[in-house]
């Protein structure tokens, strides 16, 4: 299984927390380290937008969102 830690690092900084890691969310404007990574579980969830998944749900929405003005195809 993917290392979610490692593909969030790459992306933002993770700060550590008691048992989740933290920090601003990339899939919203955010200033208040709304986004938690759980190392045991390798799955995310962000309390301001309400993302959450695992490794294969970040890939996809952070790919999501460097395109995000693409056109989309049907
Ligand atoms: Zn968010």
């Amino acid at each position: 299984m993917s290392d979610l830690v490692k593909i969030v690092s790459k992306h933002i900084t993770l700060r550590e927390g008691r048992k989740t890691l933290k920090g601003n969310c990339p899939f919203h404007p955010d200033q208040s380290d709304s986004f938690m990574v759980s190392p045991e579980k390798n799955l995310f969830k962000c309390f301001g937008c309400g993302k959450e998944g695992g490794p294969v749900e970040f890939v996809m929405w952070i790919e999501n969102t460097n395109f995000g003005n693409a056109p989309k195809r049907e």
